[in-house]
């Protein structure tokens, strides 16, 4: 079996392999950059949240809670992920406050715990914020926050190599394919064998589909993360939720410093090219007067540092792709989280082992994340992509 990619996704599809015992044959992840620099991994912002409006996206999120609060159980007493559970704060104007509604009554049925909040009690919770354009606020009281995604994907892989799975440091320029995969194509030379194949190639997987001749809409997307100095900060700011703008500019506290972005329009997303390009321009003008109107202690702050990563984007629907491809029965996905794969890695990596092993969902069924919805262009879209 060869997984590419061997980020957050790669690494947890290699760790429940290993770890059910069901599961007979060799495993390979196959990943390029043997600094893992590039990937989305590396340059996620961490969030963990259960305010999505797809189902399947809650459960695949509380999976990565339950692990996380099982950690050390998991993975050894050493084990630390930094997780802060200070929640998500999603606001909405009058247009909006409808739809949130309806999200916080979905999350509420499926045992997440979201209070929706009036403007006068966002006001008397959250003092340094100003509610003007606000009409409603919808608040995880537990089991939100962020973590480090490069130390959970590290604990995978770990767990993995030790239960008999293998790095390959290469890259799969070729896949060869006829009615079902056979092999890979290697960069540095040769070929590798494989019964089968898990694309887990983040922002790359488009690419990677693309060589066994499929379709795949998933493609990077580069956005931005702006680090800010702010002197001075109220106590309370200091221990503020992920809150989100209702025009989608998002900040968070990251120990003595905040950090915040936006998803550009979908008329305006930048050129991906260089990672290391940031547009300042860009917190000029499109962050930096919605943070400095909702929190008037952010307008005197200063920019300190910035990066800039991959969002691995599913143009169809903003969802993960997850199971088998249609005519291809051994190549499988997982790919496509569209901002939002460290939280679901878990999951997913579960999902792919499930399939793998018993050929069905055992634990959430994410039939309707599955190829044939991209097959038939049918979109499942998600409403809460930050
Ligand atoms: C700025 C930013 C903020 C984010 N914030 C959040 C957040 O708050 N919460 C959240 O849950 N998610 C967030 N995400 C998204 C999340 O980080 C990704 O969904 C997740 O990391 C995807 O993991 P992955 O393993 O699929 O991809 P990656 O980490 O990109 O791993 C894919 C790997 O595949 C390798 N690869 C690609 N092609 C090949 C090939 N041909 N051969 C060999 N190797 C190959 C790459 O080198 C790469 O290491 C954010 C992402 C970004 C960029």
């Amino acid at each position: 079996m060869v997984i590419v990619g061997g980020g957050i996704v790669g690494s947890a599809v290699a760790y429940f392999l290993t770890a059910d015992a069901g599961f007979r044959g060799s495993i390979a992840i196959l990943e390029r950059d043997t600094a893992y620099r590039e990937g989305s991994t590396a340059r996620s912002a961490g969030g963990l949240r259960q305010q999505f409006s797809t189902p399947e996206n809650i459960a695949m999120s509380q999976v990565t809670l339950a692990m996380i609060r099982s950690l050390k159980a998991q993975f050894g007493l050493d084990a630390d992920v930094a997780f802060r559970e200070q929640g998500y704060l999603i606001l909405a104007s009058a247009g909006g406050e409808a739809l949130l509604a309806q999200n916080v009554a979905l999350q509420r049925s499926l045992g997440a715990d979201i209070a929706a909040l009036g403007v006068a009690e966002l006001s008397a919770r959250f003092p340094w914020l100003s509610a003007g354009g606000v009409a409603a606020g919808a608040l995880g009281q537990s089991g939100e926050g962020w973590f480090d995604p490069v130390s959970l994907a590290w604990l995978f892989r770990k767990a993995a190599v030790a239960r008999g799975a293998s790095v390959v440091h290469d890259e799969v320029i070729g896949i060869d394919v006829g009615e079902r995969v056979a092999g890979v194509v290697l960069e540095r030379g040769g070929r590798l064998a494989c019964g089968s194949l898990v694309n887990a190639a983040g922002p790359w997987a488009g690419e990677v589909a693309g060589l066994a001749g499929v379709r795949l809409p998933v493609v990077a997307r580069k956005r931005y993360v702006y680090v800010l100095d702010c002197r001075e900060p109220p106590q309370a700011l200091r221990k503020a939720p992920l809150t989100v703008d209702p025009g989608g500019v998002w900040f968070r506290p990251e120990g003595g410093v905040f950090i915040c972005g936006k998803s550009p329009d979908e008329s305006a997303e930048p050129g991906i090219g260089d990672l290391d390009a940031i547009d300042y321009t860009f917190f000029e003008e499109e962050v930096w007067p919605s943070l400095a109107a909702r929190v008037p202690a952010f307008e005197r702050i200063k920019v300190v540092n910035a990066w800039a990563g991959y969002y691995d984007y599913n143009t169809l629907d903003q969802n993960a792709v997850i199971g088998p491809h249609l005519a291809i029965p051994n190549l499988y996905f997982a790919a496509g989280f569209s901002g939002h794969g460290a939280q679901q890695a878990a999951a997913a990596g579960r999902a792919i082992a499930e399939l793998l092993v018993d050929g069905a969902y055992r634990t959430i069924d994410l039939t309707r994340f599955g190829y044939a919805r991209i097959a038939a262009n049918a979109a499942l879209r998600e409403r809460n992509v930050i």
